[in-house]
């Protein structure tokens, strides 16, 4: 079909398949650090809450499902973010197809194009299309190990009103285990992040899938729980604690906001069986049980991967987080990521060059350094673990000589 058909935000899209998708449908010896799906062991058996759910609910969980979500969902979702900190009633939630679905419909609330959105560079690569579908400018602002410079962002957004341009429409973050630095952000930071927010009039959209895969330190409150105007929108999903297949998450927000988010949802409902099966679960003892092997299991890997580039490559900067899925390695400034990355994966190693998380890569921007790398260790077992690094450090010094 000619471009000419389409839609400017399609126009340019590809017009190939994406690569192979489950990290089992690779060859045997390829190693998968680029994927963020969960270790299969972990994924928790839901037989019988299935059935249960199917028996007890035939006509809830067979019938179309209210757009916003289940009530006993909503109510368990909101008591959960209390116990975390928040004031929320069910009202403040809207059950999603998952967070990237819960950032779309954000967008779609938010955006017009034209608008500019603030990123923390690197971020989530998958976020990039999501903004740039709707026809937005991007803010990238540095982080270090205490999260997005707040400071930086205060300047840059003084400078642009200078410059007579509009202040961004949303800042977009990941304060807990952040993809791809793994860093946390500090309570003073969170807290200066809304003052700046509530005093320019901007939105954060708060994307939290890490949050409760904690396995080491303190936990920092949530942006939501730190919010005081209905500044945040905090996005949720239980792909990273339970299982990314479900398909199911959530944004907490006011009343007000959620209201309209439920007449931009156009899906018919997210699944009702799903919802059923993930609040018998999430309301049993077998929920408590599953996150503490989450967190063990997690930091096991997380142990075994810092380890072994520690050893093998002591040239690299490695950032240790405390939760989530990933390491981000920072290689001495003359070392090319993506040249690393393409090697590794001829040693079959497959993992995610730096410079994809930067919204403009690219030499043109001085926010986007080229030397670095993500590691996932969620999935591959600490066995690859060892031989992947491995591997990878016979990649980095055919590049390092
Ligand atoms: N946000 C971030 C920061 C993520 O890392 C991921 C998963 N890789 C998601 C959102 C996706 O979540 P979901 O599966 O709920 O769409």
């Amino acid at each position: 079909m000619s471009v000419h058909r389409l839609a400017r935000r399609a126009a340019n899209l590809p017009t190939s398949f994406p690569a192979p998708h489950f990290p089992s449908e690779l060859e045997a010896d390829v190693i998968p650090f680029d994927s963020g799906f969960a270790a299969p062991q972990l994924l928790p058996d839901l037989t019988d809450f299935a059935i249960a759910a199917l028996n007890a609910h035939r006509e809830e969980t067979l019938q179309y499902s209210p757009t916003h979500g289940q009530p006993e969902l909503r109510g368990w979702l909101s008591d959960l973010m209390n116990e975390d900190g928040c004031a929320l009633t069910p009202d403040h939630l809207l059950i999603v197809n998952g967070a990237k679905h819960g950032l779309e419909l954000i967008c779609r609330l938010l955006l017009d194009e034209g608008d500019t959105v603030v990123v923390t560079a690197p971020t989530y690569f998958t976020a990039i299309p999501i903004f740039r579908s709707f026809g937005v400018d991007f803010i990238e602002v540095g982080q270090d190990a205490h999260g997005i410079d707040v400071a930086a962002l205060d300047s840059l957004l003084d400078a642009r009103a200078q410059q007579g341009l509009a202040a961004p429409k949303l800042i977009y973050n990941v304060a807990d285990f952040h993809n791809p630095t793994g860093a946390t952000m500090s309570l003073e930071r969170r807290q200066a992040l809304i003052a700046l927010a509530d005093a320019r009039g901007i939105t954060i959209v708060e994307d939290t899938p890490y949050r409760r895969v904690r396995f080491e330190g303190e936990t920092v409150p949530s942006l939501k729980a730190l919010d005081r105007n209905g500044t945040v929108l905090h996005v949720g999903t239980f792909s990273k604690l339970v299982a990314p297949g479900l398909r199911i998450g959530w944004v907490a927000a006011d009343p007000e906001i959620i209201a309209r988010l439920i007449r931009l949802k156009s899906d018919g409902g997210s699944s009702p069986l799903v919802q059923r099966i993930i609040y018998e679960f999430g309301r049993s003892p077998a929920f408590a049980a599953h996150i503490e092997r989450v967190q063990a299991v997690y930091r096991e890997r997380r142990d075994r991967i810092v380890e072994a580039v520690r050893r093998e490559i002591p040239a690299a900067e490695i950032a240790v987080p405390e939760g989530g899925y990933y390491v981000w390695l920072t290689l001495p400034s003359h070392i090319d990521g993506d040249v690393v990355t393409a090697l590794a994966a001829e040693a079959k190693v497959n993992l995610i060059a730096g410079s994809t998380f930067f919204a403009t890569p690219g030499a043109g921007n001085a926010r986007a350094p080229r030397n670095h790398i993500r590691l996932s260790y969620s999935y591959a077992t600490p066995e690859q673990i060892d031989e992947g690094v491995r591997r990878l450090a016979g990649a980095y010094r055919s590049v390092a000589g």
